[in-house]
């Protein structure tokens, strides 16, 4: 018997950290400071300039990130963001927590991401902002969006919560917008051992009001300027993040190795639709995910393999319930509705082996061949 492959070894990937997650813990219990301390700021400053911008601020989760954002920027009721119709639905929840309108634009979909030249017509004179997502980690065409922003006064947010490291024309994603919004979430690329999240930005001002916003809207203890949340990150989270984060360009690069084999191996096979990379980026490759009309049937036979797949994502944020009667009436979003169809997720990870990788392509192979035969 072969062993499984899981889909995802979270317990692997942060067992190899063991030493150091105990020394982290050890300073923080030392230290005698759980939250909003030097273990933060240490944190902030490393993954700001991992970055290349002059800030970085730690705050709860990946959603209060993006959310904290727009509050900042005064977005509102009344207001419309530009946001991808395939996402995960927390990139919408930002907006519609902000209290404005999510407009969906919908992806290429070879590469996943925002198509730019369909942005323009989503544009209205509500329009205050656009979220790019670098969705399954490979950045979005910055260049052309950040072109259509300036042309209409827009800001730009990445949400870069699938990629950590990732770069666009040579820069990193978090440097690429207006600002950007993080998640350390234990699934992602750097990922703590809770919730946790990161706001990116050059903006001093926007940094400042961050800060403020993230800590009950105070500069000082118990003077309250603005109405704030409660979203702050933990010291030992960042102690274990500043860990992680010296491990990230290696897990990057092996998530690549994987990617590069599953590309070539994958080429050939009939029927499969493989993820399309932009020669300007590097993708994180946060997910590998391909496309096929009997998506379904793929995932089972994997799965009789002893192979883990996902599906990312398997309803649209417009068909969620959640969103019914909140939408404005719009034109049916044709491509989001056939990719949440088609999309599989095969297993990629830092503690993945090649060999593992074969197995999952050559079972692929396999099935699909019988399939046209
Ligand atoms: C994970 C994720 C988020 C939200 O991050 P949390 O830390 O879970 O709040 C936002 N956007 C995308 C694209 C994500 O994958």
């Amino acid at each position: 018997m072969t062993s499984c492959i899981p889909f995802l070894d979270l317990k692997a990937i942060n067992l190899r950290h063991r030493d150091q997650m105990h020394a982290a813990l050890d300073r923080v219990l030392d230290s005698g400071w759980a939250i909003l301390g030097q273990e933060v700021s240490f944190f902030e400053e490393a993954f700001a300039s991992y970055c290349g911008v002059r800030h970085c601020i730690g705050v709860g989760n990946g959603l209060d990130a993006l959310h904290l954002v727009l509050r900042a920027w005064n977005i509102g009721p009344g207001d419309e963001v530009i946001v991808p119709s395939n996402t995960y639905i927390a990139t919408w929840l930002a907006v519609s927590h902000a209290g404005a309108l999510p407009v969906p634009v919908e992806p290429d979909p070879e590469t996943y991401n925002l198509d730019p030249n369909r942005i323009e017509r989503a544009i209205t004179p509500r329009t205050r902002a656009i979220i790019a997502v670098h969705l399954y980690g490979q950045p979005c065409d910055m260049a052309p969006i950040m072109a259509i922003a300036d042309k209409h006064g827009l800001k730009v947010l990445e949400d870069a919560a699938q990629a950590h490291g990732a770069t666009y024309e040579g820069h990193r994603t978090g440097s690429l917008g207006h600002a950007a919004g993080f998640s350390f979430y234990p699934g992602k690329n750097l990922g703590a051992l809770g919730d946790a999240g990161g706001v990116t930005t050059n903006d001093d001002m926007l940094a400042d009001k961050i800060r403020t916003l993230r800590n009950y809207g105070s500069r000082k203890k118990y003077v309250n300027d603005v109405l704030g949340f409660n979203s702050r990150l933990d010291e030992f989270q960042a102690a274990l993040l500043t860990e992680k984060l010296k491990m990230l360009d290696n897990d990057n690069a092996h998530r690549n190795e994987i990617a590069k084999h599953y590309l070539s191996a994958l080429s050939k096979v009939f029927g499969i639709s493989l993820p399309k990379v932009l020669p300007s980026c590097n993708s994180s490759w946060h997910l590998f995910v391909v496309r096929h009309p009997e998506r379904n049937q793929i995932a089972a036979s994997l799965s009789d393999a002893g192979i883990g797949s996902l599906i990312h994502y398997p309803i649209a944020p417009h068909q969620q319930k959640a969103y019914a009667g909140h939408m404005a009436t719009m034109s049916s979003l044709s491509i989001a509705e056939r990719m949440q169809t088609e999309v599989l997720s095969l297993p990629i990870g830092p503690t993945m082996t090649l060999k593992e990788a074969e197995r999952v392509s050559e079972c692929l192979i396999q099935q699909l061949s019988k399939r046209t035969a």
